[in-house]
């Protein structure tokens, strides 16, 4: 079957940053062979994820949710939503099983995924809004093991919250009762060591964005992951890696993430490359 060099598992060239030049930018990333997966954070952009898959008929998936920010009133971000949908996402969405259940439908097998789902604490929350972060999560949790998906993990702590250990306890439970028909991605893994270790021990894997680039830290959780349980990222069209830093971030730029990822784990660049897509093929079913 045909493989990419490399694959971005965590794009949102769905969001309207990318309104001007989307096809430029989608096709910059196949013709370097990149490919990449979608990710959707409300009901608007998970849609516009899907119908990117039929624009383009090879190496663009989806994966589709309701990110935690928007769960509640949130703070509004113009290269997500734009600037007409400032009153839509200020008010919060609730999770609609019925809608996500009809876009998977629609997307086929190009729909590889539930999320991005999860907790985020970044701002200060009420109990009574990390409760409706937890609703929205829990459902996403249940309908990725009714339609037997992996999920995309979002998870963000806050002073003194730790939202690693609130999204850990909440899978465990899910994991006793199923398995590993739960799985899924710890998208921009951010945790300790221990956190990471336990992630990896409920069979979840981990991803890394441009930070790994640029950020010290990052090294010891890059080598804390095994070569089998790693993917690279960008979350553009934020955190662009070096050499590309302060601009715009893309799917192409995913490439510079990979190799020093495959540099840490001290692997052959073609080899490391590889299993890097492999790692991705396997999660979610590509
Ligand atoms: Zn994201």
């Amino acid at each position: 079957m045909k493989r990419p060099t490399f694959i971005d598992i965590h794009a949102h060239t769905n969001f309207t940053a990318f309104d001007a030049d989307r096809n430029e930018v989608v096709s910059r990333a196949l013709n370097a062979g990149v490919w990449m997966i979608n990710i959707g954070t409300s009901e608007a952009t998970s849609k516009k994820a899907v119908d990117m898959t039929k624009e383009f008929p090879e190496g663009v998936y989806a994966i589709v949710g309701l990110h935690p920010i928007h769960v509640n009133p949130s703070f509004h971000d113009k290269d997500e939503l734009g600037d007409e949908s400032k009153g839509f996402t200020s008010r919060g969405e609730s999770f609609n099983p019925e809608f996500y259940r009809e876009l998977i439908k629609q997307g086929g097998k190009k729909v590889v995924g539930i999320g991005e789902c999860g907790l985020d604490y970044y701002r200060k929350q009420t109990p009574k809004e990390i409760a409706k972060q937890r609703d929205a999560f829990i459902a996403q949790i249940e309908l990725a093991l009714e339609l037997d998906l992996p999920l995309m993990l979002h998870i963000r702590s806050g002073e003194g919250m730790n939202a690693y250990r609130d999204v850990l306890d909440i899978l465990k439970v899910y994991k006793l009762k199923h398995g590993d028909k739960l799985r899924g991605d710890a998208h921009f893994f951010a945790g300790s060591v221990e956190d990471a270790k336990e992630f990896l021990a409920l069979g979840f894997y981990l991803s890394y964005t441009g930070v790994v680039t640029f950020a010290k830290q990052y090294k010891e959780l890059v080598e804390a992951t095994p070569v089998d349980r790693i993917m690279s990222e960008t979350d553009c069209p934020y955190v662009a890696p070096v050499p590309e830093r302060g601009k715009r971030n893309e799917p192409s730029f995913v490439t510079h993430t990979a190799d020093k990822i495959v540099g840490i784990k001290e692997l052959g660049l073609d080899e490391g490359r590889k299993q890097l897509v492999n790692n991705a093929f396997k999660l979610f079913g590509l």
